[in-house]
This record gives C-alpha cells, sequence and structure tokens, in this order.
C-alpha cells in the first residue's frame, strides 16, 4: 500500500515541505515527470524545484514504453553524477506509471523489459511521489507499472513500483476533457464491476470495490456539483486501485489489452469500447453503463475494426486470450471450457 498521502484542495503546494527531507544533497535533484499539458500552465509555476532540479515534460498520447522507460533513465544518469533524490509523477495513469516505472530503473540495472512480470524488481526503487490529475486509472494507488514492451504489453509488479507518497489534489480534475474524463472514470467503474463479480473476490477487495461502484454511481448518474463529483471521482479511483491490488479485472481488460497491442487503442476508449458488449459477462454493469453514457452524451466510435485482417483479428483474440488470470478471475477455474474464440470475435467485429 502507498505508505504516505495527503488529500485536499490545494494540497498540491504541500509538495515542497514533502520533499524536503528526502533531498539527499544538493547535487542529488528531484526529477520532474509531467504531463506536457501542463507546460505551458501556470502548475509550471508551483513546481518546488530547487538547486539542480529537472522538470521533464512527457506527452501521454501514446502509453508508456519499456524503451522510453530506458531513454529516460539513460538521459538521467547521464546527466548527473549522483543518483537523484527522487521521481516525481505528475498527471494521468500514464504519467504515473511511467514514474513508477523510471524509479524502479533507476535503483535497478538492466532493460525494463526484463521486469515486465511479477516480483522481477530485485532492489528498491529510487523515492517516487504520484500526483494524479485526471483520475480513474487507480495508477496513483496500484503496485503496478503497466509498459507497452517490444514482447508484450504487461506491468512492472512488486513492492517497490508502489509510490512512497501520493498527493491527491482535485483542483487538478477542473482542466479534464468530457470525453476523458468519462473513458478515464470509466476504467474505475469497469475496475469494480470486473473486481465484484469476480471469483477471486475477497472481504478486502469487496469493501473498496462495493465503496468505489456507489462513488462512480454517485458521479455518472448523479447531479453532484462539479467539485463534489471531482472530489468523490478522485476517491473512487483510489479504492476502485485498492479494490483490484488484492482481486484482478476480467473480461474488459482482457479484451482491451488486445485492441491495444494491435491497434494501439488506449486504456479507458479501449475498455468502454470491449465492455458496451459484454451483456453476457456483466449484465447489470453493461445497463449501468449504457445509462452513463446516455446521461452524459458520449457516442463511442464507431468502425474500429472494420478493417482488420484475418490474422489481425486472430492475433486480438490471441492476446485477450494469454491474460489467464483475467478470465480465471471473471470465469472461475474452468474459464476455457466457457470462452470461444467466436464469441470474442464477434465482440471484435462488433466494435
Ligand atoms: P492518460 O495519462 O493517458 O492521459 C489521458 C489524457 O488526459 C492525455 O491527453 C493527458 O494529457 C490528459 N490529461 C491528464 N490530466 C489532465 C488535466 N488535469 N487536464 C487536462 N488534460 C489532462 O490517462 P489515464 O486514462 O489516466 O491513463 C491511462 C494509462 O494508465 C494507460 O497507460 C494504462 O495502461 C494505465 N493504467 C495503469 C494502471 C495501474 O494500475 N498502473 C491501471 C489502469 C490503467
Ligand atoms: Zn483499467
Amino acid at each position: 500500500m502507498v505508505p504516505r498521502v495527503v488529500y485536499g484542495r490545494g494540497s498540491f503546494d504541500q509538495l515542497a515541505d514533502i520533499l524536503l527531507p528526502k533531498r539527499k544533497n544538493s547535487d542529488a535533484p528531484f526529477i520532474f515527470l509531467v504531463d506536457d499539458f501542463f507546460q505551458d500552465k501556470t502548475l509550471v509555476t508551483r513546481i518546488p524545484w530547487l538547486f539542480n532540479d529537472q522538470i521533464i515534460f512527457v506527452s501521454a498520447n501514446e502509453e508508456p514504453k519499456t524503451e522510453q522507460v530506458d531513454a529516460l533513465v539513460h538521459k538521467i544518469r547521464q546527466d548527473f553524477d549522483e543518483q537523484p533524490s527522487g521521481v516525481v509523477g505528475i498527471g494521468g495513469g500514464s504519467l504515473l506509471d511511467l514514474a513508477k516505472a523510471v524509479a524502479v530503473m533507476l535503483g535497478n540495472q538492466g532493460r525494463a523489459e526484463n521486469f515486465q512480470g511479477w516480483d522481477l524488481v530485485g532492489r528498491p526503487s529510487l523515492y517516487h511521489v504520484g500526483v494524479p490529475t485526471i483520475s480513474g486509472t487507480g495508477a496513483e494507488v496500484s503496485r503496478t507499472a503497466v509498459l507497452s514492451g517490444p514482447q508484450k504489453k504487461l506491468g512492472i509488479n512488486s513492492d517497490y513500483t508502489t509510490f512512497d507518497q501520493v498527493v491527491l489534489d482535485p483542483d487538478f480534475l477542473g482542466s479534464v476533457p468530457k470525453q476523458q474524463w468519462f473513458y478515464t472514470g470509466m476504467d474505475c467503474f469497469i475496475h469494480c464491476v470486473e473486481s465484484l463479480q469476480g471469483t477471486y473476490l475477497n472481504a478486502f477487495s469487496q469493501s473498496y470495490g462495493e465503496k468505489a461502484f456507489d462513488l462512480c454511481q454517485d458521479v455518472f448518474l448523479g447531479d453532484l456539483p462539479k467539485k463534489d463529483a471531482e472530489e468523490k471521482l478522485m476517491m473512487a479511483s483510489w479504492h476502485g486501485g485498492m479494490s483490484i491490488a488484492y482481486s484482478q479485472v476480467g473480461v474488459a481488460h482482457a479484451m482491451s489489452y488486445g485492441l491495444s497491442h494491435v491497434l494501439g487503442i488506449k486504456h479507458g476508449l479501449g475498455n468502454c469500447l470491449v465492455f458496451q458488449h459484454l451483456n453476457a459477462f456483466y449484465p447489470d454493469g453493461v445497463t449501468l453503463f449504457k445509462q452513463m453514457l446516455k446521461k452524459h452524451l458520449i457516442v463511442l466510435p464507431t468502425g474500429i475494426c472494420v478493417q482488420l485482417s484475418d490474422d489481425q483479428l486472430d492475433e486480438m483474440v490471441h492476446i485477450a486470450l494469454a491474460m489467464d488470470p483475467l478470465w480465471e478471475n471473471a470465469l472461475g477455474p474452468k474459464w476455457k471450457e466457457r470462452v470461444k474464440v467466436e464469441e470474442l470475435k464477434e465482440i471484435y467485429l462488433k466494435i
């Protein structure tokens, strides 16, 4: 679990005080990895940089890659003689995962792709702090940093991956565009459905999942003032992330990985595209999801898979079915008997 967290509007301004005792000396910088959306925004003036700290703006247009992590680590090692004091990630799931991965790799030797998997990290990461600026993924609280590598899209899952400190400041959420707010927020809603309907469910996951599920319904089906909705979504994301930390996601995520791998569709949108067609697996969740789409006048793109070749479609299905734990969580130990290749192809072709 994340050992330290501050919450509240304006809490970002506590970052200077939080980092100060963690500064090793004036030659050991903090590296700020910041979503480039903020490049020309006033936020930049509020980043508490000192001495030789470095701010690196990164685009979240593409999800983080192992080679991007390797390049950043190489640059940081070249730029400084000393090991940095720590890494701060400011942005959505993409930047949070990037910051986690860079902190892990600065504490370890080798290439990031060799650490994709479970508990492959041998040495501690650098101190790292996460500041989410959009809510839903739960990346701020999870023990994984999801990366696309040459072989696979898979997280660096380890106890060293989890942030040492998180700053939850709902003020950041005000500038998120509506579509993106919905897609990333639905990632949280889908985490809840997949966790609560899964066979891996236990009392720990259930307690967080139910809270997040209720908060999502308040946010996406209620009529809350905007600021209340921002605050509740930030906490829903946290609880949803905690819920899957001790269980697993399910069918939407497995199939969304296929879309991402073959077509580069981003996580939040990919989950929505799949989930709308999962009545057979999550009937109640899909009904609520459709109400949410309608209420917020969100029209999902169509025709995404029409141009796929047979080989590409096969590859998508192959990638989805390779996520054994997700299917086992969704359908139980005999999942292979219950899920048919043709059924998955049909779903992809509807997208
Ligand atoms: P994102 O980080 O990809 O950002 C989406 C868009 O929102 C970007 O264009 C970004 O610039 C913009 N944005 C971010 N904050 C903003 C703000 N305050 N105002 C305006 N625009 C803003 O989005 P995401 O959905 O949060 O993250 C998706 C990533 O999270 C994927 O790479 C996925 O693999 C990962 N993920 C990780 C976990 C985990 O546990 N580690 C869980 C789920 C998803
Ligand atoms: Zn997700």
